[in-house]
């Protein structure tokens, strides 16, 4: 390396920020961003049918949402996760990802998201072309009316397609599915077979108290992935497969479809140590943990200044950091200690972008 350049590199090394490092030592590379609250689906465990969505004006432009990922990535943030509500309904929500792809590889090692699949049949191509490789899709059923049911106002078959659309594109896919008692429980084992068949990979997630609940409903809905993993071995090898995700999630290779299945256990499973993730909501307010109401907007900051350097955007994401709590308190185990159903945080999943 010639001299000018190995000054040019020490200059741009001495000039970048500090990267985001918590009260306990975890540093924080992974960015959740809610590009929306809407979506064209209303499952029963994320939101209530008759929902009232934020006004308009309350929710960031693209061009806000644009500054606010930028700034994270320039704090040290690689990964980045956008999420909804349903992000592809968001009109032009494309441009986000076309300028946000443009970081890949400059700062950010992934763009990537997670979708009900409704629109990747008109989507998977384009997305491919803006960097996006991997795609986290949310199936809980295969039968058309339990799904018909469960999302209120999806069908099943569009998502079929935009999952095929998605393979079709190069997209890596993760199929996403909520467990739920006494309503899927019954096709978890044909969902790992199906998704192997695909080389899609599978995590299943337990139900989670967020938002509004008719008291004891969720509960009712509760099945322990222990159970499931225990279910599941009795007609499949799953190998814990060496992979640490920062997460909740804990992967095991299955011998038989050569896929990855997951599971997320936030009520049960205790991966607080490792967490190196916060959350944006749509309306810029910075959650450090999902589980906790610790919160910071950002959103009159970035409306003042929308731009990625900027030090007082900087400084309040460095304070929502500093108080990020050591980990969640879902307190479903009171419940399951025979106490009434709890809902942990009054927000619902579409609010804070699952
Ligand atoms: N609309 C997109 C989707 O469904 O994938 C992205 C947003 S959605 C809120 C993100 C994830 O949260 C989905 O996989 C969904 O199944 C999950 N989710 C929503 N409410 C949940 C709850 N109460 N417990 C567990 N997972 C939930
Ligand atoms: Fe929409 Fe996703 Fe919530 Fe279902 S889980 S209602 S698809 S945001």
């Amino acid at each position: 390396m010639c001299y000018h350049c190995a000054m040019t590199l020490l200059a741009s090394a001495a000039a970048a920020p500090a990267p985001l490092v918590d009260p306990h030592g975890r540093r924080v590379s992974y960015l959740r961003l809610s590009v929306t609250d809407r979506c064209d689906f209303r499952c029963s465990y994320c939101m209530p049918e008759n929902v009232a969505f934020l006004p308009k004006r309350d929710v960031l432009s693209l061009e806000e949402l644009d500054a606010v990922a930028r700034a994270f990535v320039r704090l040290g943030v690689s990964k980045l996760r956008i999420t909804g509500g349903e992000p592809l309904v968001r009109r032009n929500v494309l441009s986000l990802f076309q300028s946000l792809g443009g970081l890949v590889g400059s700062g950010l090692r992934e763009l990537t998201l997670t979708t009900n699949g409704s629109q990747l049949g008109r989507l998977a191509v384009p997305l491919y072309g803006a960097g996006v490789r991997r795609v986290n899709v949310s199936l809980d059923t295969l039968d058309p009316g339990r799904f018909g049911r469960l999302t209120r106002t999806g069908h099943l078959q569009p998502v079929l397609d935009g999952l095929a659309a998605a393979k079709a594109a190069r997209l890596k896919v993760k199929i996403n599915a909520v467990v739920i008692k006494d309503f899927n429980e019954d096709e978890l084992l044909d969902l790992v077979r199906w998704c192997g068949a695909r080389d899609f990979d599978i995590t299943f997630i337990e139900v989670m108290p967020l938002g509004e609940l008719t008291p004891g409903v969720r509960l009712s809905q509760y099945l322990s992935l222990a159970e499931v993993r225990r279910r599941l071995g009795e007609h499949l090898s799953l190998v814990p497969a060496d992979k640490d995700t920062g997460g909740p999630s804990r992967y095991y290779f299955c011998e038989e479809t050569g896929g990855n299945v997951g599971f997320i256990a936030p009520m049960t499973g205790n991966f607080c140590d490792n967490c190196n993730r916060v959350r944006v909501t749509c309306t810029g307010t910075l959650y450090p943990c999902l589980g906790q109401n610790t919160a910071r907007s950002l959103r009159d900051i970035v409306r003042a200044d929308p731009t990625a350097d900027s030090p007082e955007l900087e400084a309040a994401i460095r304070g929502a950091v500093a108080r990020k709590p050591k980990g969640h308190d879902f307190a479903l185990h009171h419940a399951l200690a025979g106490a009434a159903d709890e809902v942990a945080v009054s927000r619902s999943m579409n609010t804070t972008g699952g």
